[in-house]
């Protein structure tokens, strides 16, 4: 029988599912957790006290409606737990794999702040929404109305994108969705490893836009093989959903030695292995981390998954270097453990201060590297950390992955609108809600808000769609007007 009674918290710990030892996880590209027994699953929803202000609901991007939904699976109505569950998201079974739960949901949970660690409402999600999937109970998407009179086009198909395709298709409109990529998902498919989020949980998705009469022009770069202004003229209004690409630079002597890479370019030569793809930089080595040293520069999660990816690549050593602290570094705190259980040694508070290798342009054999401490604190809040005086060292390595993060590329270059309005850090100014300064052109995700998440990815796109659905019906209005 279902547990129906909530409030376990008080003699029930907190529990996920059980992860797979890490010795045979570090062979693989699977998903590291077991799947949930829906008695385990329905235990750990009825933990929730059911709180009258649920801070996990305010702290997620979405505002998921989390306590009905742990409700619900804990009196074992998986089917409407699910239908609670995926009324505000798009993919919700994608934000429970790699939604950083411990800084928005369940880092907000009443019961973790009162010492009884949260509900794990990520895994409680992604459990209900793959048992929707396996049973049958998603269901296709079906406009609600006929607005096939006007169309979308959206630059862009990472998961601001998918949401903004998905939402207005439900409307009723025709929607085109434009990508420099031979596959839909952004960085879902190319960004995130299979290890956090297996590739065909984020291809059914994209087979039930398609079947729901979403056109995909894939292997199509907006601004190289067609205009934006070709997009403008075609559609009645156009979404930008780019995300960010221009990788941050590693200023140091040897960055473009052989063996120096950027991490994006690793990761999704990696990914694209998974899908079975011939990559040339892969097959003769270049990106391939088999028997090599790696270093990889960074602390944020594009390090983590590059650490992770290495050693399943069967790396002979990985090392993650990063300048700060571990209790400063901004990469999820969970994905730290996992790397350290897989084997990554970190090598906390050092930054580089040359790649070296064979002659001035050898491939790289060592990292030469600066002991640093925490100072004072910068303009954002966080210490500063600055050189310890003396404290210069050398890590041997053959494969070096730069994982500073990410910039956007310069659009109004690229689309050939220099009206395009941008912020000093190249991320697209909006004038109005979503509207950029583009009339008829809208824009929401990772270009808007610089590196961010997944879930912010949706939840922007969300909102954008309802300007401009807003937008499109007053446009349909006014030409009614016009011809009556
Ligand atoms: P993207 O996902 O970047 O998608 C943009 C799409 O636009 C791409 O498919 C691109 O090919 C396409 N595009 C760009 N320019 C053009 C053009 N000119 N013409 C046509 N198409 C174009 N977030 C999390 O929440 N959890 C994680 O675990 C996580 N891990 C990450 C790991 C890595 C390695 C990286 C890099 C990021 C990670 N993120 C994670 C961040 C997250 O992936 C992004 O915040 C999110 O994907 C942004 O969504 P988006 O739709 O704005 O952009
Ligand atoms: Fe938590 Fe993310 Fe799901 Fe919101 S979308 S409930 S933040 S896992
Ligand atoms: Fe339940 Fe925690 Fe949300 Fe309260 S904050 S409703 S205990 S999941």
């Amino acid at each position: 029988m279902p547990d129906t009674r909530m409030l376990a918290f008080t003699t029930r710990a907190q529990a996920f599912p059980a992860k797979r030892p890490a010795a045979l996880r570090a062979r693989d590209f699977r998903e590291i957790a077991e799947r949930w027994a829906p008695a385990d699953a329905g235990a750990q929803a009825a933990r929730c006290s059911q709180c009258g202000v649920p801070f996990c609901q305010v702290h997620c991007p979405l505002q998921n409606n989390i306590p009905d939904w742990l409700m619900l699976a804990a009196e074992g109505r998986l089917r409407e737990a699910y239908e609670v569950a995926s009324a505000t998201s798009t993919m919700p079974e994608i934000c429970g794999r790699v939604c950083p739960q411990d800084r928005l949901c369940e880092g907000a949970c009443v019961i973790e702040q009162s010492g009884h660690g949260s509900v794990t409402i990520g895994a409680v999600e992604k459990f209900l929404v793959d048992t929707a999937w396996e049973e049958g109970w998603v269901e296709p998407l079906v406009p609600v109305a006929d607005r096939s009179g006007q169309s979308v086009g959206i630059v862009g198909a990472g998961p601001a994108g998918l949401t903004a395709a998905e939402l207005l298709r439900r409307e009723g409109y025709r929607v085109e969705v434009y990508d420099r990529h031979d596959r839909a998902g952004g960085l879902l498919t190319y960004g995130i490893p299979g290890f956090k989020l297996e590739k065909p949980v984020v291809m059914r998705r994209i087979a039930r836009l398609e079947a729901g009469g979403i056109c995909f022009h894939l292997g199509c770069e907006v601004g190289r093989d067609i205009p934006l202004a070709a997009l403008r003229a075609r559609h009645d209004a156009v979404l930008l959903a780019t995300g960010v690409y221009r990788a941050r630079a590693v200023e140091v002597p040897g960055a473009d030695r052989p063996g120096v890479v950027n991490a994006l370019d690793y990761l999704i030569a990696a990914n694209r292995k998974g899908f079975g793809d011939a990559v040339p930089a892969f097959d003769d080595g270049r990106l391939d981390a088999r028997g090599r040293r790696v270093v990889v520069v960074g602390g944020g999660d594009t390090a983590m998954d590059c650490v992770r990816t290495a050693i399943r690549q069967g790396a002979a050593a990985v090392t993650c270097l990063y300048r700060r602290d571990r209790a400063n570094m901004p990469g999820s705190a969970r994905e730290v453990l996992h790397a350290e259980e897989e084997g990554v040694a970190f090598c906390w508070l050092a930054a580089p201060l040359a790649f070296e290798g064979e002659g001035k342009a050898g491939p790289v054999r060592e990292v030469r590297a600066q002991r640093m401490r925490l100072g004072t604190a910068d303009a954002s809040g966080r210490r500063a950390p600055e050189p310890e005086p003396g404290g210069t060292f050398t890590l041997p390595a053959d494969l070096v992955i730069k994982a500073l993060g990410f910039d956007p590329e310069d659009l109004p270059a690229l689309f050939g609108e220099p009206a395009l309005a941008v912020t000093r850090w190249g991320t697209i100014r909006l004038v109005e809600g979503f509207r950029t300064s583009l009339p008829g052109v809208y824009a929401a995700g990772d270009i808007v808000r610089g590196a961010s998440l997944v879930v912010w990815a949706m939840r922007e796109a969300r909102d954008a769609v309802v300007q401009i659905h807003h937008d499109l019906l007053s446009a349909a209005r006014g030409s009614l007007k016009d011809a009556a």
